[in-house]
């Protein structure tokens, strides 16, 4: 009885071995899938989501953006941000439509993107002056495409950026031009350093028309 007993908790320890080694190996994967590189890893700057107080403050110290702080909104689905601005240009660029509503370190992040490395880029590829900023929306109360997890955009703390349109009237977007204007994919890369996770045409189809960018906990930039 007593052998019995020994080889039923041998036998225990060993299906509890395994549960964990797979349990390991499945995180693993996860982990390396999210932890994706293939563009230059930096460390995200120091403005977090959840400093929306300390953000708002920043925000209202930069120079050259128009924003209005709008009413903070929660649904019952826990979409929404305790921090909303609503940013509508940057240094002369209008961001088209009304604006963009994201929250503080979003519409901050955004802001940077645009005065260091958009106005950056467009001068070095001798492009003419940025009128406008073209974009595919930001807040969106929905989960991710094909997934149960909630997409950032339903935290506003998400962009989907389109193109840019010069002060001549002509236009370059990420569906036309991806594969002949190598600014876009410079854009991409520099938008690495603002946010957590930025998707192009590169990543998958359904990015074939647009850059997200966000800053949600996962590390992806391709
Ligand atoms: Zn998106």
């Amino acid at each position: 009885m007593r052998i019995i007993v020994s080889l039923l908790l041998v036998f225990a320890v060993l299906c509890a071995l395994l549960v964990l080694e797979v349990r390991h190996g499945t995180l693993a994967s996860i982990v390396n899938l999210f932890d994706d590189r293939s563009l230059p890893y930096r460390e995200p700057g120091p403005s977090q989501p959840d400093d929306g107080p300390a953000c708002l403050k920043r925000l209202d110290a930069m120079d050259g953006i128009e924003i209005r702080a709008l009413d903070p909104f929660v649904n019952n689905q826990g979409c929404g941000t305790r921090y909303p601005v609503l940013l509508q240009s940057v240094d002369g660029i209008d961001i088209e439509g009304k604006g963009l509503t994201l929250s503080c370190p979003a519409a901050e992040r955004f802001a940077r993107w645009i005065k260091k490395d958009v106005i950056d880029l467009v001068a070095k590829y001798d492009k003419g002056p940025v009128s406008r900023l073209s974009h595919m929306g930001s807040y969106n109360c929905r989960k991710i495409g094909g997934s149960s997890l909630w997409s950032q955009h339903a935290f506003a703390n998400a962009v989907d950026f389109e193109g840019l349109v010069f002060e001549d009237g002509s236009a370059i977007t990420i569906k036309q031009h991806w594969d002949t204007e190598p600014i876009l994919e410079d854009l991409a890369r520099s938008a690495c350093d603002d946010f957590n996770v930025v998707l192009s045409p590169n990543y998958n189809d359904a990015h074939r028309d647009h850059l997200h960018f966000d800053l949600g906990p996962l590390r992806v930039c391709r």
